[in-house]
């Protein structure tokens, strides 16, 4: 049956593009996906496969209940896109001005509907149930995948996979790691409240332009000489606003970054160290601050066993040359919090795409479209040996 299914899936493979670059062209921010939702939801309709709309947000899901019992298992997508302006030159670019799928969760959504399409004329020899989670705003913390969880999205759920489509990873490769396999992902907000004045009369003043800057480089003694260097952790300030006029000393600045971990003690010891780095350059300099630091996703922990799993069936895939368990990325994933509620495992599937070298998130990214079928054929492959192994 499964080399049946795999055969089906490719021979919807037109319409999988189809639905890709219609998603492509009318992308949503986080937590704005409506059209995309009511898109996700008409599928259904026509397919007849029952489904949850609105679920802790912009959330669908849908549930294909097979004609044998076995185990429930979600299959995870998201659909939410970015404030990033599509500079690509294809048919497909984006036509919302400012906003683009420039992560692929075009591509997953893709996938898993044309997955659910496929299994829905497999109903009945079907053991257990297929869960097709499609969760909106992955892109901006606090997520969908949270409030989907709270709404009960995991409720007889046994376990949860999901795939990310990888940019960067050549196609036919296949790659997830059986622990951490990608950061814990943070933000923070600094502000500077100096004494602002004449450029000509700086020692009347406080400077926070020379606050904020001896900040940031003492910012940067965390990561150097304050954790243990065999752990891992970035401190990035992505944003300095100070100032307007060339002979105004700033009377405030702003500093607003982020922080990565993979393990949950160092993120403690990293907040800590901010809080006296910060207090103290404002104590000697005497000015005051606000900081707000902001914990975002955790990070993804997989499951040993379910990604041993996945990569097993991987290798059968003939479309699948390459398997590779990797050490952790620095980027987040709000699948993170499935995975602290139920077993499962997280991975990526290579969708380099040839004379395209962009990364995600950037305004020229794109994908390998038939990247899209060998992550349906490792979900669904994953979800037959489910069934039997475990
Ligand atoms: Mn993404």
């Amino acid at each position: 049956m499964l080399t049946e299914i795999h055969k089906a899936i490719d021979a919807l493979y037109p319409e999988m593009v189809d639905i890709r670059r219609h998603l492509h062209q009318y992308p949503e921010l986080s937590f704005q996906e409506y059209q995309t939702a009511q898109y996700i939801t008409n599928f259904y309709d026509k397919l007849e496969i029952p489904y949850q709309k609105e679920v802790g947000g912009n959330g669908v899901i849908a549930t294909l209940k097979g004609g044998k019992p076995g185990k429930t298992i979600a299959l995870r997508a998201d659909f939410d896109a970015l404030p990033i302006q599509d500079e690509k030159d294809v048919p497909y670019k984006s036509k919302v001005d400012g906003v683009m799928h420039a992560c692929g969760h075009d591509g997953h959504t893709a996938t898993l509907l044309t997955l659910a399409k496929v299994m829905k004329s497999y109903q009945k020899e079907l053991s257990g149930t297929i869960v097709f989670l499609h969760q909106h705003a992955e892109e901006y913390a606090p997520g969908g995948a949270k409030p989907m969880i709270e709404a009960g999205a995991l409720e007889g759920v046994d376990a949860v996979f999901g795939t990310h489509l990888w940019a960067t990873t050549p196609l036919g490769t296949i790659q997830s790691a059986k622990d951490v396999l990608m950061a814990g992902a943070d933000r923070f907000e600094i502000t500077i409240q100096g004494q602002g004045g004449h450029g000509a009369y700086p020692h009347e003043t406080k400077d926070s332009i020379v606050i904020g800057a001896q900040l940031i480089s003492q910012l940067q003694q965390i990561t150097s000489r304050r954790i243990d260097p065999l752990e891992t952790v970035v401190l990035t300030i992505g944003i300095f606003e100070a100032g307007n006029a060339f002979n105004v000393i700033a009377d405030t600045a702003k500093l607003v970054g982020t922080v990565r971990y993979l393990n949950t003690d160092i993120q403690d010891q990293v907040i800590e160290e901010m809080e006296k780095i910060i207090k103290g350059v404002c104590i000697a300099n005497e000015c005051t601050y606000s900081f707000d630091y902001i914990k975002g996703y955790p990070p993804v922990i997989n499951h040993a066993k379910e990604v041993e799993l996945v990569l097993h069936e991987a290798r059968k895939i003939p479309d699948v040359h390459q398997i590779e368990e990797i050490i952790p990325v620095m980027g987040g994933e709000d699948f993170a919090y499935y995975l602290q509620e139920r077993p499962g495992a997280y991975f990526f599937t290579g969708a380099e795409k040839e004379g395209n070298h962009y990364p995600h998130h950037h305004p020229h990214f794109d994908f390998d479209e038939r990247a899209m079928p060998i992550a349906a054929k490792t979900l669904i492959s994953t979800y037959f040996a489910y069934q039997q192994d475990i």
